[in-house]
């Protein structure tokens, strides 16, 4: 009988333990579920976004020193041949201008040389005002004098003292984010950086973020395997907050250098576009920092270019200004209507449609460029 008793005791404890664990709660949180607005693209990995370029070599990646400078590339062909139209155009105008000597003609020739070259109205009245002043000041008399003193004034719109390197990361990816209106060549911009930094031996991935343009990623896609640089893409129509947060990870976790972002351009629907470039922005800030927010600019838009700086200057935070088709344009003066007027520096400039054809900002190289 004691037998039986011991073995009914023995039932009722592992009965009372078996209920007991029932009713604790569970030691580990439930996974969390996605945001909703985080749409995972089709990949066998979980953590990592879908790469449809095939992978270049990774090197192993160096740590970058902060800042560091993007030096100029040795040109295949002087700034002077590369610019084309706009030189042309503002010499030609100048030649004839100062073809009168120093007189009343002459200065109206240079206004309205300066005028049609884009510099802007008021900057080229008060440039030729200026000038005639100190000419006469200084009693010049010689031609030559007074283009040498044309030179130094186009120059002095320039702030020359600005830092116009492109900022790198001290560690984790540098994030570029590439700005502007559909068309003024922020593709072609991506492409090219991405060849010179692959060139300089740094490892580069590019986050196709303008989910709303059709065919969008297919051309960055061309640019990525033309300058072996990766690519992280969605579907179209995908949040692009989405995509650049995959793209960080991607850049992290693969210890890549840099990230380049496309955005999207489209104009007609100004407030929600500004949202959203305020968006791609605070989902890179949440883990890392957007280095560089530039702004493309199409030289051949004139005028117009600066009235969409103006916009993209209040909303998305730009640090630099890449004046694209300068090679293109008899409107290169819009160069010195940018930085006299807003203030934004030029940091770069596109002077074809090559992969080579990026040059860094020099005032002076570019002054003395365009009055050659
Ligand atoms: P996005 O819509 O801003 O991405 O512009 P794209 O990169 O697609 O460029 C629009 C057009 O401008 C393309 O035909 C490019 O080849 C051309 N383009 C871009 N940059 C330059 C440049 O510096 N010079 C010239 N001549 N064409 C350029």
């Amino acid at each position: 009988m004691p037998e039986l008793l011991i073995f009914a005791a023995l039932i009722v404890i592992i009965g009372a333990v078996l209920l007991i664990a029932r009713r604790r709660p569970p030691t580990e949180a439930p996974p969390k579920e996605p945001p909703a607005d985080v749409i995972a693209p089709e990949r066998p990995e979980a953590a990592l976004p879908e790469v449809v370029v095939a992978e270049p070599e990774v090197p192993e990646a160096e740590p970058v020193e902060s800042p560091v400078e993007l030096e100029p590339k040795v040109a295949r062909r002087s700034l002077r041949e590369r610019l084309g139209r706009s030189r042309r155009f503002l010499a030609d105008r100048l030649s004839e201008a100062f073809g009168h000597g120093p007189n009343e003609e002459m200065w109206e020739d240079l206004e309205a040389a300066l005028i049609q070259a884009d510099i802007g109205v008021a900057t080229a009245t008060r440039i030729t005002v200026d000038l005639r002043g100190k000419s006469r000041d200084r009693k010049l008399t010689r031609v030559e004098e007074i283009q040498a003193l044309l030179a130094d004034e186009l120059v002095s719109l320039f702030d020359t003292e600005r830092e116009r390197a492109l900022v790198f990361a001290p560690e984790g990816p540098t994030v570029w984010m590439i700005v502007g209106v559909n068309g003024t060549g922020k593709t072609t911009t991506i492409g090219k950086l991405a060849a010179d930094l692959s060139e300089r031996g740094r490892t580069v991935a590019l986050a196709a973020a303008d989910t709303f343009r059709a065919a969008a990623d297919e051309q960055l896609a061309i640019w990525a395997e033309r300058a072996s640089a990766q690519l992280v893409k969605h579907q179209p129509g995908a949040d692009p907050g989405a995509v650049v947060y995959d793209a960080f990870q991607f850049a992290r976790a693969r210890n890549l250098d840099v990230l380049l972002v496309d955005t999207a351009g489209r104009l007609h629907t100004k407030t929600p576009l500004m949202d959203e470039l305020g968006k791609v922005r605070r989902v890179i800030e949440k883990e890392g920092k957007v280095q560089e927010a530039l702004l493309v600019i199409d030289a051949t838009a004139g005028q117009n270019g600066l009235v969409q700086a103006r916009e993209f200057a209040d909303a998305a935070g730009v640090t630099g200004v890449v004046l694209t088709k300068l090679d293109g344009t008899a409107k290169g003066g819009i160069a010195l209507a940018i930085e006299d007027t807003l203030g934004i520096p030029i940091k770069l400039i596109g002077v074809g449609e090559g992969l080579d054809d990026l040059e860094p900002f020099d005032p002076k190289t570019f002054v003395d460029a365009l009055l050659a």
